[in-house]
């Protein structure tokens, strides 16, 4: 499987892609995560990347490439799902450059769509776990002891990027510089199929199943 999923912040691109991955045994590769380690482990690329990040903003599109070529050569081979990348006309065709090379072609892109009300409470009550990463939300599914992980113990936390007016900011940078996607590849040879991202979890993972599948057939 090599797909890429599309989707707003907060449209559950991590958990539907970890779904997708586990179940087609492909790499998921999530280039807000790797920012996020690259950030903590105070390397030259989280250095350079930090500041946009805190700003709800892109990281310039050079440094995602560089990250994401590597990743794909190296982790990708057996397939891949792609969580936050690209993001910009100019990363899809630096990915598609990169898949050409590598002789490995897309199968299909996901568009979750998540209405914006739904997105800023899904980001603005995120609780992640820093020790064992179960997340959680202050609105949709807190914690039995608020501010308290209910499976370690660990005091939750909150992403820098999670407060509201940077959530409404990345959510803007999304519709301006991510969307235009949706018809880039909808220009393309790959099938682009769309889920509605609001439904339960498992209803969203198998429409995606079903509408890759129908997609691929066709
Ligand atoms: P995410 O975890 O996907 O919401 O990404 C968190 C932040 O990392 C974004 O707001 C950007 O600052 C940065 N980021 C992640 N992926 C990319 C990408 N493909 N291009 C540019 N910036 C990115």
């Amino acid at each position: 499987m090599r797909v890429i999923l599309l989707g707003a912040p907060g449209a559950g691109k991590g958990t539907q892609g970890a779904l997708l991955a586990k179940r087609h045994d492909a790499e998921r590769i999530a280039t807000g995560e790797l920012l996020r380690d690259a950030v903590r482990s105070d390397s030259p690329l989280g250095r350079k990347a930090k500041s946009y990040m805190d700003a709800g903003e892109l990281v310039p599109d050079d440094l995602i490439l560089e990250m994401v070529r590597e990743v794909i050569a190296e982790e990708a081979r057996d397939g891949f799902v792609l969580d936050g990348f690209p993001r910009t006309v100019d990363q899809a065709d630096g990915l598609r450059a990169i898949l050409n090379g590598l002789g490995m072609p897309l199968d299909g892109v996901v568009v979750l769509k998540v209405d914006d009300e739904v997105l800023i409470k899904r980001l603005s009550g995120r609780r992640p776990c820093p020790e064992c990463k179960a997340v959680y939300n202050i609105y949709f599914d807190p914690p039995e002891q608020a501010g308290i992980c209910d499976r370690c113990g660990a005091e939750l936390q909150q992403r820098s990027d999670d407060d509201p007016e940077t959530v409404k900011h990345r959510i803007q940078v999304y519709a301006r510089q991510t969307r235009p996607l949706v018809e880039y590849y909808q220009a393309s040879d790959t099938p682009v199929v769309f889920v509605d991202g609001a439904q339960p979890v498992d209803a969203v993972q198998s429409d995606i199943e079903d509408q890759l599948a129908g997609a691929v057939r066709a």
